[in-house]
């Protein structure tokens, strides 16, 4: 499903995958932008997880939306994430809360003059926070702009623990959209575990820090992705594509100046 796109035809509402005659006309009033990261994932999973999870789920949801009679498109992923600190693994790429201000700045206003009324930024990593970027930007433009972190989207019960970066969630996941990605065998995968802060706040959770990745854990993973399956990764990720194209769909026709307003 997430092979490059040799060998069949462009998927529906993937902007990347389209012809400019298929684009030309036609109602879009939604377009989704996935935010990716570039970084080691445990031992197990590929630099690109978060990359390849944002388009898998952004490209689902625009197929779902468009089959539902809502115009989604799915923006290319933006391959690089906020990883300020995890420099010191070798090949992680950074790039910083403003850089992704002054990008995103230039989509808004590519997007604007077609006819695209919502942009929903389709978050794939935890350093993504985003908000802040949104709240300086939503000021100068008309387009609705909001956030998604894909991971929050559905049920966790069907994990054992879902954990963080790189845990069963993510495992499962990407063992569901990439399998040829993980690495097959299960003893050569790290257990996730992650060291204490060694500050009673920060444990508390009335402080926070950014957390230095090569002191917090060992094998770069947040999470132990020991139980993932490949059933809760489909599982999770139809449900999280059921609700995003839902929310696509509403953001598609709700009026930007009556977003909370009773009945
Ligand atoms: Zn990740």
């Amino acid at each position: 499903m997430s092979e490059a796109s040799s060998g069949r035809g462009p998927r529906p509402g993937v902007l990347a995958e389209q012809t400019w005659p298929a684009l030309r006309d036609g109602h879009w009033p939604v377009a989704l932008l996935p935010f990716g990261a570039t970084e080691p994932h445990n031992t197990h999973l590929p630099y690109g997880t978060d990359t390849l999870l944002g388009a898998e789920v952004a490209a689902r949801v625009a197929a779902h939306a468009i089959a539902h009679g809502t115009g989604v498109l799915a923006l290319p992923p933006i391959p690089f994430g906020v990883n300020t600190t995890q420099l010191d693994l070798r090949f992680t790429i950074n790039v910083m809360p403003t850089t992704q201000l002054i990008l995103l700045r230039d989509i808004v206003k590519s997007l604007e003059p077609h006819g695209v009324r919502a942009l929903v930024l389709l978050n794939a990593h935890g350093g993504n926070e985003l908000r802040a970027v949104v709240r300086e930007l939503q000021p100068e433009t008309s387009m609705m702009l909001a956030i998604v972190n894909w991971w929050q989207t559905a049920d966790v019960s069907v994990f054992r623990e879902p954990g963080d970066h790189a845990g069963e969630l993510e495992t499962a996941a990407v063992m569901h959209v990439a399998p040829g990605l993980v690495v097959e065998d299960r003893s050569q995968w790290g257990d996730g575990a992650v060291n204490p802060s060694a500050l009673e706040a920060v444990r508390k959770g009335w402080a926070w820090m950014p957390r230095r990745w090569t002191q917090l854990s060992a094998d770069t993973g947040v999470g132990d992705p020991r139980s993932a399956t490949e059933t809760a990764g489909a599982q999770f990720m139809a449900q999280a594509v059921e609700r995003i194209s839902g929310f696509c769909a509403q953001l598609a026709v709700a009026d930007p100046d009556a977003l909370w307003k009773a009945g």
